[in-house]
């Protein structure tokens, strides 16, 4: 194969190589969780959270509501059970019976309110969880999709690898060195093909005397005098 065609076919694998790398990137970057799913974990944890903290205000009613049942069974105890005869004790005794009845009204609305918000936030949590779960599942499915393309183009992005590795050792460190330079300075393409009378690369059209010598192919040297890339007769 001459230098020219070696070079061109490095010049294609390089292309190839490019392009699975900068797909590699758009994975890497695709496997990041949406917004969406990152929203919608968020809410869980917020509804999850405002759901015990309200569990926890129930129960708090509850165990309050009960100790003053005690306390409002001890006072009535006291005032009926006769040892207690003086009528402003007798009175006083009354007093705090109706204050302890008053508050334990009042524990037991807060403790039904509680438990009115609790019921709302689990009917509410049980929603949220089953959107988190569809998003999650759907989330999934497609990163497997994109495993699995990750995976393929780490293998061909080795093979592509030990492909330019033997190409580059065909040519030699003069023409591998040429090949570099050209290609970083005309933007990736170092060698263009010669496509009837026009530069494949510049799109101009380069004089009847460039694209025979290029024809004969025993010069790697022929550039295209517009753009200065090689010229290449597949
Ligand atoms: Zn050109």
């Amino acid at each position: 194969m001459a230098d020219i065609a070696k070079m061109y076919e490095l010049q294609k694998i390089d292309g190839t190589w490019e392009r699975v790398r900068r797909r590699l990137g758009q994975i890497k970057t695709a496997m990041v969780e949406s917004e969406e799913l990152q929203a919608a974990r968020q809410q869980v944890a917020a509804t999850e959270a405002d759901l015990q903290s309200w569990h926890a205000q129930q129960k708090n009613a509850e165990l309050e509501s009960q100790s003053l049942a005690e306390r409002i069974a001890t006072t009535e105890q006291r005032l009926m059970g006769g040892q207690v005869r003086n009528p402003k004790e007798l009175e006083a005794l009354q007093a705090s019976l109706d204050g302890l009845q008053r508050l334990r009204a009042t524990v037991e609305s807060q403790g039904v309110e509680a438990l009115l918000k609790v019921e709302e936030l689990t009917a509410q949590l049980s929603q949220e969880q089953a959107t988190l779960k569809m998003l999650e599942g759907k989330w999934t499915s497609g990163q497997s999709t994109l495993i699995e393309e990750e995976t393929k183009l780490k293998r061909a992005y080795m093979q592509l690898k030990k492909q330019r590795e033997s190409t580059a050792a065909t040519l030699g460190e003069t023409l591998m060195k040429r090949y570099e330079t050209l290609r970083q300075r005309k933007g990736g393409v170092a060698i263009a093909p010669l496509q009837n009378t026009t530069c494949g690369a510049c799109h101009v059209q380069v004089p009847t005397g460039v694209a025979s010598a290029a024809r004969s192919q025993e010069n790697d040297n022929i550039v295209c005098p517009s753009c200065g890339r090689i010229l290449y007769v597949g």
